[in-house]
C-alpha cells in the first residue's frame, strides 16, 4: 500500500487541531477540539488520539496509508525523546506524547515546538518555498524563530535554537518573563507594544490612547496609523528593536530570507518598512540586498499547515 498521506496535529493551550493532508499540503480532512489541558496529560493524549482517528475516518482513510505525523507543541521540549519538558500554559511535566501515538497507529511520530514547525511550515508550504536558507521570526505575545539551514531544520544542542525572544539587544532593557533584563520579547513583542502604551497614558502623556479601557498592541497600531504621536513612537522604536533583532540574524546566518509571522507582522507596511531600513543601515550592503524580508504565507491554519509540514520533512 502506498503511503502518500501525513497528519499534522498542533496541540495548543486552547485546542487540538488536526489534518490529513497529501504530502503536497492539500488537506483531505480536518478536525479541531478543545484541549482541555487542565484535566491532565492522560486525556489530553486521548484527545490527540480521538483527534487523529477521526481525520483518518473522515478522511477515509487508514493508519497504514500514513507515512508520518507531525506534532507542534510549546516547548521547552525534546524533539527526539519526543517528550513535552514543560511549557507555561499547559500543565504538563515531562509528558512523554510521542511514544503512545507512534505505539497506538504503528506509524513514525514527530515532534517540534511551535516555532520551528512555523518555519518548517513556511519553508516547504509558505512564503519560503523554494529556499534553502530561511530564518522565521514570528511576533505576538513573545517571539520566536526558527532556521532552515542547507534544506533542513536546525534544532542546536538542547532544541532550543532561535529562542530570539530571549536574545538581549538593551543590556539595561526592561525585565523580561525568563527574568534576563533587555531581551527582545520584552522590547518588540505586541505585549511590549501595549506594556509601552499602557505606561505612556499612566504617565497621562498627550495621546489618543488615553480613549480606550485598555490598551494592547492593536490600539497603539491603531492610533499610530492615524497619527498619534505618542504611539507612532512607541512602535518606531519597539520596530527598531524588531529591526535589530532581525539584522542580528541575518548576519548570523546571511539568509536569503527571513519571514516574519505573528500578530503584529499583520501590522503591514509600517513593519516591514522599519525593519528593512534598520537593516540596510545595520547589516553588511552585500547580505541586506540578498536577503528578502517578507510576511509569512500561511494564514490561521499555520500551526496545523506546519505539522503537516512536519511530517512531510521528516519522513522524506
Ligand atoms: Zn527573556
Amino acid at each position: 500500500m502506498s503511503k502518500e498521506y501525513v497528519i499534522g496535529i498542533d496541540l495548543g493551550g486552547t485546542k487540538i487541531s488536526g489534518a490529513l493532508s497529501d504530502v503536497d499540503g492539500n488537506v483531505l480532512s480536518q478536525h479541531t477540539i478543545s484541549t482541555n489541558a487542565f484535566e491532565g496529560e492522560e486525556v489530553v493524549l486521548g484527545r490527540v488520539i480521538c483527534v487523529i482517528e477521526k481525520i483518518l475516518n473522515d478522511g477515509d482513510k487508514v493508519p497504514e496509508d500514513i507515512k508520518a505525523i507531525g506534532i507542534g507543541s510549546p516547548g521547552p521540549l525534546d524533539a527526539e525523546k519526543g517528550i513535552i519538558i514543560t511549557t507555561p500554559n499547559l500543565p504538563f511535566k515531562n509528558f512523554k506524547l510521542v511514544a503512545p501515538i507512534k505505539d497506538k497507529f504503528a506509524v513514525p511520530t514527530y515532534l517540534d515546538n511551535d516555532a520551528n514547525v512555523g518555519a518548517i511550515g513556511e519553508f516547504i508550504f509558505g512564503a519560503g518555498q523554494g529556499t534553502k536558507n530561511m530564518i522565521f521570526v514570528t511576533v505576538s505575545t513573545g517571539i520566536g524563530g526558527g532556521a532552515i539551514l542547507n534544506g533542513q531544520i536546525y534544532r542546536g544542542n538542547t532544541c532550543n535554537a532561535l529562542e530570539i525572544g530571549h536574545m538581549t539587544l538593551e543590556k539595561n532593557g526592561p525585565r523580561c518573563n525568563c527574568g534576563n533584563y533587555g531581551c527582545a520579547e520584552a522590547l518588540a513583542s505586541g505585549t511590549a507594544i501595549g506594556k509601552r502604551g499602557k505606561e505612556a497614558v499612566l504617565k497621562d502623556e498627550p495621546t489618543s490612547l488615553k480613549n480606550y479601557d485598555d490598551v494592547t498592541s492593536y490600539e497603539v497600531f491603531l492610533e499610530a496609523k492615524k497619527g498619534d504621536k505618542v504611539a507612532g513612537e512607541i512602535l518606531d522604536k519597539s520596530l527598531n528593536y524588531l529591526g535589530i533583532c532581525v539584522a542580528n540574524l541575518i548576519v548570523t546566518f546571511d539568509p536569503e530570507m527571513v519571514v516574519i509571522g505573528g500578530g503584529v507582522s499583520k501590522g503591514g507596511d509600517i513593519v516591514f518598512e522599519k525593519v528593512k531600513e534598520v537593516v540596510n543601515t545595520r547589516c553588511f550592503k552585500a547580505m541586506a540586498e540578498s536577503c528578502k524580508i517578507v510576511p509569512a504565507g500561511l494564514g490561521t491554519d499555520a500551526g496545523v499547515m506546519g505539522a503537516v509540514a512536519l511530517a512531510v520533512i521528516e519522513s522524506k
